[in-house]
């Protein structure tokens, strides 16, 4: 029997553990955050019951095999509590890095420190409940523009219209470098914010970049059926704050106020070169 530590129990972390448990060896399962399932656990949205509790189901299973030992709030790195060579003193015969995509993507535009602009992934991880994240201020203003079309999108503007308690945001824009035709989102995601869809804002934007659209023998009146079934039913507004799309548009500039914190979006044309802003989109207005 041997002996193998597994750093980070997300999914890969927890059935590398199973497999190597149920090859008869010990296994140890070193976790930066308390609960293991990492972005499992803290990056699936908070409603989905259902699937958060199947994936429990599946990880608790992993860790009351009687050979796998679980400890978290243990980080491995050589800023923290355990080192790899610290964990190369105990001798174990092999050890699995599991730790994830950590870090965060940055757009690398001018202003994109100041306050108000989050990562996405740190937003999920706040509203999810993960210290030290769940403390942090993440607040937001009456407009917020999301930079992406795609699931994580859906959820942040699914807690910002519907599930934040603190419902600051009236207006969600989200900003697309490509087209209506390119939503990357799956429908039945999308299905819980579709309502807070800005109808008249959505036909008045596919009128504005029709002649693109068609240059590229795309047809505006196909959205419906191919991406934004919504429009095929019957307008069923909810209440609250209102959804918009701004496509084939690239974020360029982030500018701050006085106090340091976000109040304006420059965004650029997708097609044109940097520097040919054609629309800000103010954001803070409290
Ligand atoms: C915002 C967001 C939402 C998502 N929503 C969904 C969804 O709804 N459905 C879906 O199927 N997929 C979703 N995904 C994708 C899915 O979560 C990932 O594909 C999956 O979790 C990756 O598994 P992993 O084990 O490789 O990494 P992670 O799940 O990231 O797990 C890494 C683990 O390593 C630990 N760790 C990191 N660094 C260290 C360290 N130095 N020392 C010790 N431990 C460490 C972390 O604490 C964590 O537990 C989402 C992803 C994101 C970013």
């Amino acid at each position: 029997m041997k002996t193998v530590f597994v750093v980070g129990a997300g999914p890969a972390g927890l059935f590398a553990a199973q497999k190597i448990a149920q090859g008869g060896h010990e296994v140890i399962v070193l976790n930066r955050d308390i609960k293991p399932g990492g972005l499992a656990e803290y990056g699936i949205y908070p409603t989905k019951d259902k699937m958060k509790t199947g994936l429990r189901k599946q990880f608790s299973k992993v860790l009351s095999l009687p050979n796998v030992h679980y400890l978290g709030h243990v980080s491995v790195s050589s800023q923290a509590e355990l080192s790899i060579p610290e964990l190369r003193d105990f001798l174990p015969s092999a050890m699995v890095f599991a730790v994830g995509a950590q870090g965060t993507k940055k757009l690398g535009l001018p202003g994109e420190n100041a306050r108000g602009v989050y990562a996405a992934k740190d937003y999920v991880y706040h509203y999810n409940q993960l210290p030290p994240f769940a403390s942090q201020d993440f607040s937001v203003g009456k407009r917020v523009a999301i930079v992406g079309m795609g699931n994580v999108m859906v959820d942040i503007a699914h807690w910002l219209l519907v599930d934040d308690p603190r419902k600051m945001a009236e207006e969600v824009i989200v900003v697309a470098r490509r087209g209506p035709f390119e939503a990357k989102f799956d429908l039945k995601e999308f299905v819980y914010i579709e309502n807070y869809l800005d109808r008249d804002a959505f036909r008045d934007e596919l009128k504005r970049i029709q002649p693109r659209l068609n240059a590229v023998g795309q047809d505006c009146a196909k959205v419906a059926d191919d991406t934004f079934p919504i429009l095929n039913k019957p307008l069923q507004q909810a209440e609250g704050g209102k959804l918009r799309f701004r496509f084939l548009s690239s974020p360029q500039s982030i500018h701050a106020d006085a106090s340091g914190r976000i109040d304006r979006l420059t965004v650029t044309d997708s097609h044109r070169r940097r520097g040919r802003s054609d629309c800000w989109i103010a954001l803070q207005p409290r």
